[in-house]
């Protein structure tokens, strides 16, 4: 899978376009709290970040696709474990 043609939403291909046909989302696009990490932040070198699920008083939760073994997964994050990337 190459990552760069991936949708950082819907994590489909969206091909070499910028932006995704199938839910709208652009390349590029910040997230809505300073709090959420961007689209394509890669954990560990080997997860590459997507939308926010859900945030609250447990941290947040981002979809997320692990380029190890090529699938969707789901990665919370607490406060603190951003704080550990950000470093
Ligand atoms: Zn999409």
């Amino acid at each position: 899978m190459n990552t760069e043609r991936l949708c950082m939403v819907c994590l489909e291909d969206k091909g070499d376009s910028t932006l995704c046909s199938l839910c709208g989302w652009e390349e590029g696009k910040v997230p809505e709290s300073p709090l959420q990490l961007p689209p394509r932040t890669i954990l560990n070198n080997q997860y590459l970040l997507g939308r926010v699920l859900g945030q609250g008083g447990f941290g947040i939760t981002y979809l997320a696709w692990d380029m190890k073994l090529d699938r969707e997964i789901c990665i919370g994050s607490t406060a603190m474990e951003l704080r550990k990337v950000r470093r």
